[in-house]
């Protein structure tokens, strides 16, 4: 007979190390099962921006705050999209969770808590981040992680990737099995949680649920949907994946990988926009350099198959900084090298190898460049009009919307407790993070924090909270 635990934790990333040290500390017996050989899940991958009201830190530097306006502005910023028990149930927590990870060393960087970066503004200073991106939050829930796993009052087991939920005949989920290098395994469990991540890197379940949303995606490999696909053999409903948003904007290193896609640097603010977008009938579409990041990711959601083509000429290459994270040598060579980075001789050669009408893009170029010169951009009102499109040899990048987190997930109700295609729960089985599907924490929008911050405070919550 095997042990017996009083929480399966599946996962070892944003929400599951909260959760199984909440839950250790609290004295349960935690069994953390994690697919990779190493815990912090998308904590590698993620910028770490986090948000919340109410906290220690926006007390220190005298910003009142409190978690209803925290909910006003989400929503606000969402369209009202997030689902609301489970923002309310966010808000009211997420500033405890900070303050906790201050006391574990976390160390917001200089100038934060700020309105807005990267995203829409909130309308108070709620909004931070440690100074190596989400590794400064792994940094400091670590060493306590670390600590109960050699005190034993946690079991790790790495390399163990979740393949189904055991449930008895009445329904009741009662523990998992897992593939491990050896073979399969079974473990019992009172409570099982899946905190095991979003989808964005399996392709077939994002084909199976997103078809019509091309995927290009960058994110932790592991995000494969697995827990998903093991709550759905017990009928948990899955819901949410109209409320898509991409990120704006990349494009895939790999043209047959859509896993492989790598981030361009197109933000206005920390980069003049010296190039022009071009839809697939040579258009321009949309202001290259709006300051809404919202505009500017819906105005590329609304292009064919979520693609533009950056254009620019050989002295926009030299005077501007390169759009890739690549060193300025890496990035040249990739033009005429690389499928989706274009290098013609002529306006006519770059339309034949964008496949967009040579008449059109012709059309575009020269009333860009008049714009240049009459200093007004009359189309689209772009900002930064300081060189013109004409000297050869042309270039341009095909660029997409990209995805980093996955809109669709599991229901839960106000406790977490994982619901059914009935709306009833499925017993002792929870789930927190990107599993719920970004659009139950986010809406249809990107709010500052909204993916992390639930992530970690619904660890942190459930590990306090769950039966031993
Ligand atoms: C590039 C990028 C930048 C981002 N920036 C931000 C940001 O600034 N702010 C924000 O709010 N959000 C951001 N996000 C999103 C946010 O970081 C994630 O939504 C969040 O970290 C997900 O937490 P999680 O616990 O659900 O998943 P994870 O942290 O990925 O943890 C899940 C864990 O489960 C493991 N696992 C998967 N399948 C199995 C299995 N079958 N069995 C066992 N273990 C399994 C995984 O290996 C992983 O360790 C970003 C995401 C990306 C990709």
């Amino acid at each position: 007979m095997s042990k017996q635990y009083d929480v399966i934790c599946v996962g070892a990333g944003s929400t599951g190390l909260p959760l199984a040290i909440r839950a250790a500390q609290s004295g349960a017996k935690v069994l953390q099962i994690e697919a990779d050989e190493r815990i912090g899940g998308t904590l590698h991958w993620s910028s770490g921006q986090i948000a919340a009201a109410g906290t220690r830190l926006q007390k220190q530097q005298g910003i009142e705050d409190t978690p209803d306006e925290h909910f006003r502005d989400a929503q606000h910023i969402a369209n009202d999209q997030i689902d609301p028990t489970v923002l309310k149930l966010f808000v009211d927590n997420a500033a405890s969770t900070i303050d906790w990870l201050m006391d574990l060393g976390f160390q917001p960087a200089a100038g934060t808590p700020v309105v807005g970066e990267a995203h829409e503004a909130y309308s108070k200073r709620r909004y931070l981040w440690g100074d190596n991106a989400a590794i400064s939050i792994l940094d400091a829930l670590r060493p306590v992680h670390e600590k109960l796993v050699a005190e034993g009052k946690i079991d790790l087991m790495l390399g163990h990737r979740l393949s189904n939920l055991v449930a008895d005949d009445s329904g009741d989920v009662k523990g998992v099995t897992v593939n491990t290098a050896t073979g399969s395994k079974t473990y019992h469990g009172t409570s099982v949680v899946l905190a095991c991540g979003g989808y964005a890197a399996g392709v077939d379940l994002w084909n199976e649920i997103n078809p019509e949303i091309p995927l290009n995606s960058h994110c932790n490999p592991f995000s494969r949907g697995d827990g998903i696909k093991a709550a759905q053999q017990l009928d948990a409903l899955v819901d949410g994946k109209e409320k898509f948003l991409c990120t704006f904007a990349g494009y895939l290193e790999d043209p047959n990988d859509p896993t492989s896609a790598e981030f361009l640097a197109l933000s206005p603010k920390s980069r003049n926009i010296w190039e022009i977008f071009v839809d697939g009938n040579g258009k321009r579409f949309m202001t290259e350099d709006h300051q809404s990041i919202d505009y500017r990711e819906r105005s590329l959601l609304n292009q064919r198959d979520m693609k533009m083509n950056i254009v620019f000429d050989s002295d926009i290459l030299e005077h501007a900084a390169p759009l890739t994270l690549l060193t300025n040598e890496q990035y040249r060579s990739k033009f005429g090298n690389h499928p989706n980075f274009v290098k013609a001789n002529t306006i006519e050669e770059l339309a034949e190898a964008l496949e967009v009408p040579f008449a059109s893009l012709s059309h575009t170029i020269q009333n860009y460049n008049a714009s240049v010169d009459s200093k007004k951009d009359k189309d689209f009102n772009k900002f930064f009009l300081i060189r013109k499109i004409a000297n050869p040899p042309f270039y341009a990048i095909k660029a997409t919307g990209m995805t980093v987190l996955s809109p669709a997930g599991l229901a839960v109700d106000k406790e977490l407790r994982v619901l059914n295609n009935s709306g009833n729960i499925i017993p002792n089985l929870y789930a927190g993070g990107e599993i719920l599907g970004f659009g139950r924490t986010s809406g249809n929008a990107f709010v500052g924090g909204l993916s992390l911050t639930p992530a970690l405070t619904f660890g942190k919550l459930l590990g306090e909270r769950l039966p031993r």
